[in-house]
């Protein structure tokens, strides 16, 4: 089921009572979501990812646009008749009621045409139980499991109805780090096997671009960016998204181009052609340097950290935005530990220029 989003706003009215100030939540969203594909909905806190969510579901109203499952305007059709899967944070299962009942629940509310057999339902509910891997567990109540079992208990309970839809909103936010990881292999296992159309909502970057088909990213109710994950953080279109994309994060410095050359500090670090002179603020990914003895850039040597099959090098440079800079350089490379500085030379395919002001991406020939 492909899912179309159409000019999708919300505008709270204030909730102060001496300013007038609305909250646009969402701000004229347009997307087509392909069927059958996962898609993660990433930005800050506040951005607008659960009302775009919640929009979709129906549990809130556009102040304005439409919303289309397949060729179907959904837009004044109420939650019960949409036919979506919704799971929260908060997970929400009725403490007294076995796994069983909770995964059975949504469907002993079914009625007229939709009503089940117990037959039926009992069937609807261990194929959901079995799809989460939860059927050794149907007697348990939810304080016997842990909070990953929980979760999946949640996820069969939205799983049961065969959502033509299935919305996530931070389900792995209460997880722990190693039960996030788990979890999240489940959820991107369960989508693929039952090719329901997903929209994952998550603030952190990393679970996003791990499991998504195509990630959407968010800033103050405005979509910022759509694309495969590797094609967005390969080709941020603005210094947001540079940065809201990548661990270590990207490295941001002050520079100028002049010339066709572009300046970081004294130092030229690259050629970049048909850009005129200006102020420009340099975005430069970790892996974007590699060690030279005749590097163009010079920085300040402050620490090296072994990680195995890399190596980071922490150093210093007056024209970085942030105290340190972070390289990741291939652990083979020769480093004298002791050394005052470093020069790097710069991949060109990782260092992004934006303007001063907008702070929109200024694209140069790689080549
Ligand atoms: P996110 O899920 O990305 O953290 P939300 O969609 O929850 O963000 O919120 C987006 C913006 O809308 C925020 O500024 C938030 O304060 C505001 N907002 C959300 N719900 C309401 C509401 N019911 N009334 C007023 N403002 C709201
Ligand atoms: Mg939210």
């Amino acid at each position: 089921m492909k899912v179309v989003l159409e000019n999708l706003t919300k505008i709270f009215p204030s909730r102060n009572k001496k300013s007038n100030e609305e909250v646009v939540a969402v701000n004229n969203f347009s997307f087509t979501i392909p069927d059958g594909k996962l898609i993660g909905l990433l930005g800050p806190s506040g951005c607008g990812k659960s009302t775009t969510l919640y929009m979709i579901s129906g549990l809130q109203k556009p102040s304005g646009g439409k919303i289309y499952f397949g060729d179907d305007d959904v837009t004044e059709v109420s939650t019960e008749n949409r036919g979506v899967g919704l799971v929260f944070q908060n997970y929400a299962l009725y403490p007294h009621m076995t796994v069983k009942q909770n995964i059975l629940f949504p469907l002993q509310n079914l009625k007229g045409a939709d009503k089940l057999s117990k037959e039926e339902m009992l069937s609807r509910a261990y194929e959901a139980a079995k799809l989460v891997q939860l059927e050794e567990l149907m007697e348990r109540k939810p304080s016997e499991l842990s909070g990953g079992q929980q979760q999946r208990v949640a996820i069969a309970r939205a799983l049961v109805k065969m959502p033509r839809v299935l919305l996530l909103d931070e389900p792995l936010s209460n997880l722990d780090a190693r039960l996030r990881l788990q979890t999240r292999e489940e959820i991107r296992r369960i989508q693929r096997e039952t090719k329901i159309t997903t929209v994952f909502v998550t603030h952190d970057q990393e679970e996003a671009m791990s499991i998504s088909d195509m990630i959407v990213v968010m800033k103050l109710g405005v979509v910022q960016q759509i694309g495969a994950p590797q094609e967005v953080y390969d080709n941020p279109v603005n210094l947001f998204v540079a940065k809201f994309l990548g661990t270590p994060p990207i490295n941001v410095f002050n520079g100028h181009v002049k010339g066709e050359k572009l300046y970081i500090g004294e130092d030229a670090v690259l050629e970049v052609k048909n850009v005129p002179d200006q102020e420009v603020i340099v975005g430069i990914r970790p892996e974007g340097f590699y060690l030279a003895e005749d590097g163009a850039l010079s920085c300040e040597l402050s620490s090296i950290e072994v990680m195995g099959r890399d190596v980071s090098i922490v150093s210093k440079n007056a024209a970085c935005t942030a105290p340190v800079i972070r390289s990741i350089i291939d652990a083979d490379t020769p480093i004298n530990p002791a050394a005052k500085t470093v020069r790097y030379n710069l991949r060109k395919n990782k260092v992004f220029i934006f303007n001063k002001e907008t702070e929109e991406r200024i694209y140069f020939e790689v080549n």
